[in-house]
């Protein structure tokens, strides 16, 4: 009797051996990704290599998806003008130029005035707000749809944050002072700008410097402290404006041209997909931790802070949210899309304004 249980025993345990080698062997296959195909993608960016906040998010895509498939499907990054140049991401991705990009939305708003939802508007969502947008606010799939008409797909891969107001050569005080003023300043926010009488520019980042330099911009944006100081821009104007109304939490993005998407492994499309999620991330991170002390930095030198006034302000909201109106008179999906996002902004600014805005005013004017 006992050596008949003793044998069933040994029956047993080997039996269940060779299911967990079978088991183990299962597992191997599915998880390497040995088997499948090494791919190499080009990525090109809208930036300059010398932002490691903003072409950092682009390699830290390339980065992850690398190490999450063992090395087989690399991507390289570039920088604006190595491949094509910085605002040609969109129509490079399209034509497949290269398999994919990094840029933001809102340079492409000549081709579609709703992609700049993609990206930020004036007087919108800040980073916090755009991600709740975004991944759960329906805004990732209002974005496929638009890119759709590109052969493209987009997911959010960066964000800065609240921006700085720009880089001003005079101080501006009144609506007045705005007129005329030469102005680097892309999206939405040049459209406003343009109707308080800027004459508005479209540089990318690599060119502000010596444009503002030289005189042929009076004023320029870029995004905050730590990279405004890595281009050189309070070398080339004096009064530092806050804060950036037009960009509240820009989201940054990489673009995939469809067919070359759909070509991919799904565990590809997956790791690209997370890796998207961890630049979106790890780049407002570093934004925040990185500006405040560039900001001591400037005040420290010749810059002098301002904030803008009121009267500004107030003008350049009402301006803004009388543009948009103009548009959705003009635009079916502009309107359609609009007035969800708008919806969406109503309620969560009423939610914020009782959490994070009452919690704010109080904390940061109080320090102990
Ligand atoms: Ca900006």
């Amino acid at each position: 009797m006992k050596r008949r249980k003793l044998i069933n025993n040994i029956t047993v345990g080997a039996a269940s051996a060779a299911a967990l080698a079978a088991c183990n062997q299962t597992t191997t296959q599915t998880t390497t990704t040995d088997s499948l195909p090494k791919i190499r993608w080009k990525m090109t960016t809208s930036w300059p290599r010398s932002l490691d906040t903003i072409f950092g998010a682009a390699q830290t895509v390339c980065d992850r998806v690398a190490a999450m498939t063992n090395g087989r499907f690399k991507i390289t990054p570039y920088s604006a003008g190595e491949i094509v140049p910085g605002l040609e991401v969109l129509d490079a991705v399209q034509q497949r130029t290269v398999q994919c990009g990094h840029t933001a939305s809102y340079y492409y708003i000549g081709k579609n005035p709703a992609l700049a939802f993609g990206t930020t508007i004036p007087f919108g969502l800040t980073a916090q707000q755009q991600n709740a947008w975004y991944y759960h606010g329906g805004g990732l799939e209002t974005m496929h749809k638009l890119y759709s008409d590109f052969n493209i797909i987009s997911f959010p891969a960066g964000n800065t944050g609240v921006q700085m107001g720009g880089w001003f050569k005079r101080e501006i005080k009144t609506v007045g002072d705005l007129n005329g003023l030469k102005m680097r300043i892309p999206g939405f926010g040049g459209q406003v700008m343009s109707r308080l009488g800027v004459n508005v520019q479209v540089l990318p980042g690599g060119e502000i410097f010596l444009a503002l330099e030289r005189g042929a911009l009076d004023a320029a944006e870029w995004v905050g402290p730590y990279d405004d100081l890595k281009l050189g821009l309070h070398k080339a104007a004096k009064y530092y404006y806050y804060p950036g109304w037009w960009e509240p939490g820009p989201t940054f993005e990489v673009q995939v041209n469809l067919n070359e998407w759909n070509k991919l492994p799904k565990e590809y499309q997956e790791a690209f997909k997370s890796a998207a999620y961890q630049a979106n991330i790890s780049m407002l991170a570093q934004y925040d931790a990185l500006n405040g002390a560039a900001l001591a930095e400037l005040i420290a030198g010749d810059t002098e802070l301002r904030s803008y006034s009121q009267e500004i302000l107030q003008a350049a909201q009402k301006e803004a949210f009388a543009f948009y109106e103009e548009k959705a008179s003009q635009d079916a999906t502009f309107k359609e899309i609009y007035e969800e996002w708008k919806k969406f902004r109503e309620q969560i600014y009423k939610w914020n304004a009782i959490n994070e805005l009452s919690f704010a005013q109080f904390t940061f004017n109080n320090q102990e």
